[in-house]
């Protein structure tokens, strides 16, 4: 027998929203004493049926939801078929041919709560986000190789306590282990909208690339022609790439990592871009951006992408506080009618709320600014619209007045 919980009317309708989580409270203890992966069952307090899905004992999230219909069953044919599905949307709204690395499985958005795969080329990427996936690791693989041919499966544990959806972007350094298939290889080459990358999913940190960001770095792509561009938080060298070939003048790449600026020349070399023509400094953003508006330096472009600043809710305040005196340093060194493309993924940080810092830091700058576009996620990361958590990214485009 599954374990069945009564639910509180509130909980109910949320679940009946289609929100797919159910949090631990003292109306559920039986949550705690069962087995990770068990099957459970929500019902109303008259017993009518709202939801299946899987136990996790640990706090926060008792229950992740994979249905609300009374007659699917949670077993390997499901997953497979979720699976499935999820890649079809991807072949539907992903430009498969230009790009062969994608999110296949956005966890909450696909069905598949707290488990996200991420397509390399070949090779597929498992996280997971609860222990409630470890019974189901085998017919997650086999669901994956079903769906389409690969060369290898490989997962890293991402389990911990608080798990908030900003996926992706969380230090992260859990050992790379292989499910199915072959290692991939540490030269593997993805192509995002045609633009060659290494992902070297296996070291540690470097996760590969991240991928809720191409639409934004294509669209940069667009304006970069005969720029001047600077590129802030800059990774491997992603916005800075795409603009080099599109064009621009002169990318000025800043990360405080070294390994990532060595991976960020790799990849213009692979692009057939001499990394001499650009700039790559491993250094920190805020000393960066003072010593340029010191020596008064002015781009045509700055891309500002920085790593989540809030990981707790608690930490919303000095996140806002921190992206308020980023947009003023950024703009510091931004030309009149210049762009500026600001990011955040900090998931307890609201569109709304970010666009408020934004303001208050173009104010303390003494300069306008403009949106002209503001984007969320790229369809590889669907969200259900009752999962508003999920949401994570937004990047506002903004034009500097005169
Ligand atoms: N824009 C990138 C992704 C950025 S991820 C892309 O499109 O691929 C965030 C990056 O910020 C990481 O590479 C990290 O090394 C860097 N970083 C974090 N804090 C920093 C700081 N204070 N100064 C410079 N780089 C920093």
């Amino acid at each position: 027998m599954p374990l069945t919980l009564r639910l509180s009317p509130s909980d109910a309708l949320v679940l009946r929203r289609g929100h797919p989580w159910l949090f631990h409270g003292p109306r559920y203890p039986g949550i705690r004493s069962a087995q990770a992966g068990d099957v459970v069952e929500c019902v109303e307090e008259d017993g009518t049926f709202v939801a299946r899905g899987l136990a996790d004992p640990e706090p926060p999230i008792g229950v992740r939801v994979l249905t609300r219909d009374r007659r699917t069953a949670i077993d390997p044919p499901l997953i497979a078929r979720r699976l499935a599905e999820a890649l079809a949307l991807r072949a539907r709204f992903v430009d498969i041919h230009e790009t062969t690395a994608y999110r296949w499985c956005n966890g909450e958005g696909d069905g598949l709560p707290g488990l996200v795969v991420d397509l390399y080329g070949a090779y597929a990427g498992v996280q997971v986000y609860t222990k409630a996936w470890h019974p189901f690791l085998d017919a997650i693989v086999a669901g994956l190789q079903a769906a389409r041919p690969l060369d290898g499966i490989c997962t890293r544990d991402r389990v911990r306590r608080a798990p908030l959806p900003d996926k992706g972007r969380e230090p992260d350094g859990a050992a790379l282990r292989v499910l199915a298939g072959t290692r991939p290889p540490a030269d593997l080459v993805i192509t995002e909208s045609g633009t060659r990358f290494l992902a070297s999913l296996d070291e540690g940190q470097k996760t590969g690339l991240y991928l809720d960001q191409r639409e934004n770095r294509r669209r940069v792509r667009g304006w970069a022609a005969g720029a001047d561009l600077l590129n802030l938080f800059s990774y491997t060298g992603g916005f800075g790439l795409h603009a080099a070939i599109a064009g621009a003048k002169r990318t000025t790449n800043i990360d405080a990592s070294k390994r990532a600026q060595e991976a960020a020349k790799r990849n213009y070399a692979l692009n057939g871009l001499d990394p001499a023509g650009h700039r790559f400094f491993a250094d920190d953003v805020f000393d960066f951006l003072a010593r340029s508006a010191r020596r008064k330096e002015a781009y045509d472009i700055v891309i500002c992408d920085p790593p989540s600043f809030a990981t707790s809710r608690k930490g919303v305040f000095s996140a806002l506080k921190s992206y308020r005196k980023l947009a003023a340093a950024c703009l510091a060194v931004l030309r009149p009618g210049g762009m500026l493309v600001a990011a955040s993924c900090t998931a307890q940080v609201t569109a709304d709320a970010f666009g408020e810092a934004l303001r208050d830091g173009a104010a303390d700058a003494g300069v306008d600014l403009r949106a002209i576009a503001t984007h969320g996620l790229p369809p590889d990361h669907p969200v259900p619209l009752a999962f508003p958590e999920g949401r994570y990214l937004k990047c506002v485009f903004a034009v500097r007045g005169g």
